[in-house]
């Protein structure tokens, strides 16, 4: 077997550094090409040396100059800012890549890397919130695989395994409810972002940790299945699942539910898409369905938690409409997490955005980066920074 070259977009994230787990475990099966990282440079130089990788990018080019005095002695290429993430997603030199950049940041990178030909393994969830459309077209076009690194999709891809696409009643996507789910809306005006970062289950980054506090990650979520699973919103449905281990099901004609489940760690699903169709022999701990005697499943409480029917409205509306949600929930959460906004004004944000953006039905990319600029702009107005 060949070995493989990967590039890992976002390696010193959640996502990044499981993913360079995985790559420890498989040394005959994989190499990496090049890492990305916005600006912990002293981890992605260790990550570098480890691994020794053939380039690296620093997001932040004023850190530029630390990094290669520190890759001095190596002959690791320092590169530096958005053009040049763009350049090793796009360069010849991987053959696979794994998005694990967070928000509008990731899109342009997955274009490139599919128009180039690669492989890729998608944790950005928001390049196919924001463009999934254009995005799976351009994939299927040049014959790209996207593999998703979700735990829901990753569930939903196994599950599918096998079957005929006539054979698809619904989509079930789980949620655990996120950090706050035993607080009234009432007590949800009080949060502060320390309480929405403390999630039951999943140890994440922390914008997808407030994202799942206010179920708009699960909105997203939605969102992306619609895209890669090629299937109307309609036959999306989403259940609470507090427990996070069923980590979704799909349900068929003849009745059949399918679901997987396992324990709530992303090596999982990460190693199911790098090695796909092989398995892992050794990703995580051995799950026992006796730890889990009880496993409940309850409605979402639509009141609540706004966010989700919001993310089914963008879909109805399609065009610009989920990468204007998008684009207003990375400011306001942004914003939350600097004791900036209050909890509700996450998606009062998205509400605003949705409300006064103007509405492109057929984007470009080029589309999408006015969309996403015009509803950052709007959601700082209604925040007020
Ligand atoms: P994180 O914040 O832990 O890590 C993000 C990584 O991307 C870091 O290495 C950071 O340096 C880099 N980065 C971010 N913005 C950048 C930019 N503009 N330029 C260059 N580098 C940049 O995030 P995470 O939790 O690993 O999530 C990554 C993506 O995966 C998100 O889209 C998230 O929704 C998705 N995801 C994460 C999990 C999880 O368990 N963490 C699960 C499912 C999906
Ligand atoms: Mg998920």
């Amino acid at each position: 077997m060949s070995i493989e070259r990967v590039t890992i977009l976002g390696s010193t994230g959640s996502i990044g550094v499981q993913t360079l787990d995985i790559i420890r475990r498989n040394p005959e099966r994989f190499q990496v090409s090049s890492l990305v990282a916005h600006s912990r440079w002293e981890e992605l130089a260790r990550q570098a040396r480890e691994f020794n990788a053939e380039s690296v990018v620093i997001g932040d080019k004023s850190l530029y100059p630390q990094l290669k005095e520190a890759l001095a002695d190596t002959p690791t290429k320092v590169l530096a800012g958005e053009e040049d993430i763009n350049f090793v997603a796009e360069s010849y030199r991987s053959d696979t890549v794994v998005n694990a950049l967070v928000g509008y940041a990731g899109l342009h990178p997955t274009a490139l890397a599919i128009e180039s030909g690669k492989r890729i393994a998608l944790a950005n969830k928001e390049t196919l919130v924001v463009g999934g459309d254009i995005i799976m077209a351009a994939a299927r076009r040049k014959g790209v695989e996207i593999m998703p690194i979700d735990s829901e999709h990753s569930a939903i891809m196994q599950c599918l395994e096998g079957e005929r696409r006539e054979a698809i009643r619904n989509l079930i996507i789980t949620c655990s409810g996120g950090a706050l789910r035993h607080l009234s809306i009432e007590e949800l005006e009080g949060v502060t972002p320390e309480m929405a970062l403390k999630h039951p289950q999943w140890s994440m980054g922390a914008k997808i940790t407030i994202d799942s506090a206010t179920l708009v990650n699960k909105g997203f979520e939605v969102i992306e299945a619609r895209w890669l699973f090629d299937i109307e919103a309609e036959r999306i449905k989403v259940v609470i699942h507090p427990q996070s281990i069923v980590h979704s099901m799909v349900e068929f004609t003849d009745g059949s539910v399918k679901a997987q489940l396992g324990n709530a760690d992303m090596h999982t699903p990460i190693s199911y898409a790098l090695l796909y169709p092989e398995r892992a022999t050794r990703a995580v701990e051995h799950f026992s369905i006796l730890d889990y005697p009880t496993l409940s499943f309850a409605e979402v409480d639509r009141v609540k938690y706004p966010a989700l029917d919001i993310a089914y409205e963008c879909l109805r509306r399609g065009g610009t409409a989920a990468c204007t949600m998008n684009g207003a929930n990375e400011v306001a959460v942004a914003a939350f997490l600097n004791h900036k906004c209050r909890y509700h004004d996450i998606v009062g944000a998205i509400r605003y955005a949705l409300d006064n953006a103007s509405f492109e039905a057929h984007p470009t990319l080029d589309d999408y980066d006015a969309a996403n600029r015009e509803s950052r702009e709007l959601a700082r107005r209604y925040i007020k920074m």
